[in-house]
């Protein structure tokens, strides 16, 4: 790219309208009835053995550590499964392979989504 072809670039883009949308441009929605919904931690139920981390699909749980508990005179970290909603594809499998039901999903939670422009 020569100078004079990038100075144009750079002016074009100047007086152009932004690519993003502003926020403004977003509504609110809800889960269809059909999805199978978005996976939300029941903290009290969680054991932390990390069995819906090492299935999910798209990588969207971490384990984060929350906290430390005393057993047998030893301190361990609590950890718990943090959901990275922008990874998360809402497959249900974390909730399916969770053995102690410590993760729901649910339709009935509000979402932003991207405004129609019909
Ligand atoms: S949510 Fe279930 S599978 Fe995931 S760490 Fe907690 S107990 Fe284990
Ligand atoms: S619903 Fe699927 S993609 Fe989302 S966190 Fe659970 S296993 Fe991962």
């Amino acid at each position: 790219m020569t100078r004079l072809t990038m100075l144009k670039e750079v002016l074009k883009s100047l007086f152009s309208k932004p690519s993003t949308e502003p926020l403004a441009e977003v509504e609110k929605g809800v889960f269809s009835p059909y999805s199978r919904g978005c996976p939300v931690l029941i903290p009290e139920k969680c054991t932390g053995c990390s069995l819906c981390a090492m299935n999910c699909p798209s990588n969207a749980i971490t384990m984060k550590i929350v906290g430390e508990k005393n057993v047998g005179g030893k301190t361990l970290p609590v950890r718990r499964p943090e959901f990275n909603y922008f990874k998360c594809i809402y497959c249900g499998l974390c909730a399916q392979v969770c053995q102690f039901n410590a993760i729901e999903m649910r339709r009935d939670l509000v979402i932003l989504r991207p405004r129609s422009k019909c």
